[in-house]
């Protein structure tokens, strides 16, 4: 079997050696950086599947780490989870901004680290290969009695047809394409433009609101990350 790798970059040594016992743990090949250039050389090096960032770096700060491998075509699809001191959101938007993908927030539980690595290692494939298969249409989604089917332009919940505006469809579509993954409002209006959508940052709200109230306040299906952005449920 292939151990996916991934390179953490943590200047803290208890955290570093915390973060990568708990993954090997779980049977994953981890190098480890105590600073940004480090990191830089063992990711473009060793070429893994993950990338676990801590922000706060002393030199080069985790933000530009971040900038440099999404520049850089050869690491650019390496998923980065940003690790992050607590109430620090405003660098997680700015870092989710740049492409990383999602984020824990110290002291998080090792359950929640390997949690969050194994969603974003699971989902990543999946999704570059179906945008491959379906000529970006989409994929048709069911998940907690919602069907999105982007085919025929209909999403159902509990096998009740729901009429959505073309802004909405896009919107819910693309968020519960990504269960788990929190994206900030400036990545939502980039991802969800379209021919003939133009979606306006202060908007993104606004949809949302409307979303939530044709599937029903109570279902919850999509969280809002405060000051950060807006989260599809986790997989069942
Ligand atoms: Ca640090």
């Amino acid at each position: 079997m292939v151990r996916p790798r991934i390179v953490v970059v943590e200047d803290e040594p208890d955290i570093a050696e915390v973060i990568a016992y708990n993954l090997r743990r779980e049977s994953f090949e981890v190098f480890t950086a105590p600073d940004g250039e480090r990191g830089l050389d063992l990711v473009r090096q060793h070429l893994p599947e993950l990338v676990l960032l801590d922000l706060m770096l002393p030199g080069m700060d985790g933000l530009e780490v971040c900038r440099q491998l999404k520049d850089d075509p050869q690491t650019s699809a390496i998923p980065i989870i940003m690790v992050t001191a607590k109430g620090d959101e405003s660098d997680v938007v700015k870092g989710l901004d740049l492409g990383a993908d999602d984020y824990v927030a110290k002291p998080f539980g090792s359950r929640e680290l390997v949690a969050r690595v194994r969603a974003l290692l699971r989902r990543l494939p999946e999704s570059s290969e179906a945008e491959v298969a379906d000529n970006g249409l989409g994929v048709r989604i069911c998940i907690g009695g919602l069907e999105i089917d982007p085919s025929r332009f209909e999403a159902k919940l509990d096998g009740q047809v729901l009429t959505f505006t073309a802004t909405e469809f896009r919107l819910l579509h693309f968020l519960a394409s990504h269960p788990g993954r929190v994206y900030t409002r400036e990545r939502l209006v980039r991802e969800t433009r379209g021919e003939n959508v133009v979606i306006l940052d202060r908007n993104i709200d606004v949809h949302v609101r409307a979303i939530r109230k044709k599937l029903g306040e109570d279902r919850e299906f999509i969280h809002t990350v405060r000051g950060v952005g807006y989260r599809f449920r986790d997989p069942d």
